[in-house]
């Protein structure tokens, strides 16, 4: 582990260890389209971070979204400067829906959301993150360079090229054009999503701060990509674009957390998939760290772990089955049986870990109400034995995944079966269900290509609830994909 020790700073109105203040030729804003405590949450945004600011010339600086009633002009936390003096502003999205607060972020900036209407005359605007591997036109019209794929590369490039001088839209450009995973809108077609170089990995926070969403804790990367085929998941072997999985060498990830660090979590898709996972648990918590993981899932959860994980202060345990049935989880090549489920629920209570949050979806294709009691009943067994709640999410068909043809199944039949499925949990188990018709926005957005982020240009300025989001598709002719019925 690293014995570098980190004060805690107060930065704007956070508490924040580990945070980059330098003073250097080049300032690039880099803006998260999202409150702190989701942005800061982000490895991804937190990596770009970290190595635009190991070069020399450059100082790169963080912005958030603010309260949706806030147009006040973003200023950066480290040295509350205006983002619009920057030399380059950056973007890292994560969803669809926070292209909307990308376009109020350049708006509250005075700096003209769509690329066409910027004419050059203002700093570029550099957008990249997990959103646009998947389809890079979701940013066209509004960015003048799209990093495809894993940034790390690319940020490299960028921090290079501005560094040298490249400051207009022009001249980064032309200094990025041909560079592994950079798309220069309007230049043909975008490239494959680029890959990180195996030196780059693992991913590690620069900052941590008890003000993140997900609690203090250091985030570090185990693993990237998932060697699983799940039919639904962007993350899967099986989809267009999802890079392979790489497990990280232990002695790396342990060196990238800092001594003072009191609790790490552990990221990646596949965490449980890493075949040295307890090489790795086992230093942190022998040096007295709370460790918490991202993803476990059932079938590899054994008593090792279990126990500790309990000895690093884990008191739940998440796992998903995402099909409500063993028919749908076969549908979906999940390779998790019930079964699966409840030895790794026991194995957690027998060690303390006594809550248990499942994650499920309702709504995949050729699903009965058969197939919700089969939830039901698997949720009820597993209350048994202690708290459980179930967060259960309508099913959206990803592009770029063997399910992306697949239509969303229709509203009303999916609120029948949310109703059904909270009927038959008697409440014993806490339901915690997702909106079901946000879902359908991210749907219709998720396949929307450039015209999403058009729709996200109407829908931000016009205050961003569900209305303006309605409307915005509507006029761009984004409603009229059809749902199915199960
Ligand atoms: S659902 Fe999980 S295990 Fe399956 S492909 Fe996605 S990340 Fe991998």
């Amino acid at each position: 582990m690293s014995t570098k020790t980190n004060r805690p700073a107060l930065v704007g109105d956070f508490e924040e260890r580990g945070v980059i203040k330098k003073s250097a030729s080049v300032f690039i804003a880099l803006g998260y389209p999202a409150p702190y405590r989701v942005g800061i949450s982000s490895l991804g945004a937190q990596t770009i971070y970290r190595i635009l600011n190991e070069q020399p010339e450059v100082s790169c600086e963080r912005f958030y979204l603010g309260d949706p009633e806030d147009s006040a002009e973003p200023t950066t936390l480290e040295s509350g400067r205006s983002v619009r003096r920057a030399d380059v502003l950056a973007f890292s999205i994560a969803c669809e829906t926070e292209l909307a607060g990308l376009v109020r972020l350049l708006d509250n900036a005075g700096i003209p959301p769509v690329r066409s209407e910027r004419e050059g005359r203002y700093a570029p605007v550099v957008v990249g993150g997990p959103l646009l591997g998947l389809d890079p036109r979701l940013a066209e019209p509004l960015a003048d360079v799209v990093v495809v794929g894993e940034g790390e590369k690319a940020a490299a490039a960028v921090g290079r090229a501005v560094a040298l001088g490249a400051k207009s839209v022009q001249d980064l450009s032309a200094a990025l054009r041909g560079e592994d995973g950079v798309w220069i809108p309007g230049s043909g077609e975008p490239p494959a999503p680029a890959l990180a170089p195996r030196e780059c990995l693992p991913a590690a926070a620069a900052i941590w701060t008890p003000q993140a969403e997900l609690g203090e804790l250091f985030l570090v990367e185990v693993a990237r990509g998932c060697p699983r085929g799940c039919r639904f998941c962007v993350m899967s072997r099986r989809a267009r674009g999802a890079g392979p999985f790489r497990a990280c060498e232990p002695s790396r990830v342990l060196a990238a957390v800092p001594d003072d660090a009191p609790s790490v979590g552990l990221l990646g898709a596949a965490v449980t998939d890493h075949p040295r996972l307890l090489d790795i648990v086992r230093p942190l918590v022998d040096a007295g760290k709370r460790v918490s993981l991202s993803s476990m899932r059932a079938d590899r959860f054994d008593e090792a772990l279990a126990e500790l994980l309990s000895r690093g202060g884990a008191r739940s345990l998440t796992l998903a089955v995402d099909g409500a049935s063993a028919k749908l989880r076969e549908l979906i090549d999940k390779g998790v049986c019930a079964q699966d489920v409840l030895r790794a629920a026991q194995a957690a209570r027998r060690h303390g870990i006594r809550r248990l949050k499942i994650y499920a979806m309702l709504g995949l294709p050729g699903e009965t109400d058969e197939d919700v009691d089969e939830l039901a009943e698997l949720l009820l067994e597993l209350s048994g034995g202690g708290g459980v709640s179930a967060s259960v999410q309508a099913f959206v068909p990803k592009p770029g995944t063997p399910l992306e043809a697949e239509p969303m199944c229709d509203p009303g039949v999916l609120k029948k079966r949310f109703s059904r499925l909270r009927k038959r949990l008697k409440g014993r188990v806490r339901l915690l269900p997702t909106s079901i018709r946000w879902s359908t926005i991210d749907w219709r957005l998720a396949h929307g290509g450039s015209r999403s982020a058009l729709a996200a240009l109407r829908a931000g300025r016009a205050g961003g609830d569900f209305a303006a989001w309605s409307e915005a598709l509507e006029s761009l002719g984004l409603s009229r994909v059809r749902f199915g019925r199960s």
